[in-house]
C-alpha cells in the first residue's frame, strides 16, 4: 500500500532511560512526555528523516531505540 516503505522505529520501554537524546536529533518524529521518555509521531521514518533516524538510534546509550527495514519489526531481528 505504501510507495515508501522508509524504516520502522520503535521504542524499548524497559531498555529506555529517558536521557532524552533522540528527542533532540530527531525532534520531527520524537517527543518527550512530561517524564522525558520519548513519545513517537510516527512509527515509519520517511526517506528524507532516515539519516537523523539512523544518527539517533546509533546514539542512544542504552540501544533503546530500534530501527527496523519496512513497517514491521521483525520478531527475531
Ligand atoms: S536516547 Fe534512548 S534512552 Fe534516551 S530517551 Fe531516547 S530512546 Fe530513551
Amino acid at each position: 500500500m505504501s510507495e515508501d516503505a522508509g524504516l520502522g522505529m520503535e521504542v524499548d520501554p524497559i531498555m529506555c532511560r529517558a536521557h532524552g537524546l533522540c528527542a533532540e536529533l530527531l525532534p520531527e518524529l520524537i517527543l518527550l512526555d512530561e517524564w522525558g521518555y520519548p513519545q513517537l509521531a510516527s512509527q515509519e521514518v520517511p526517506t528524507s528523516l532516515q539519516a537523523e533516524a539512523q544518527a539517533a538510534a546509533t546514539a542512544c546509550p542504552t540501544l533503546a531505540l530500534r530501527l527496523s527495514a519496512g513497517k514491521e519489526a521483525n520478531p527475531r531481528s
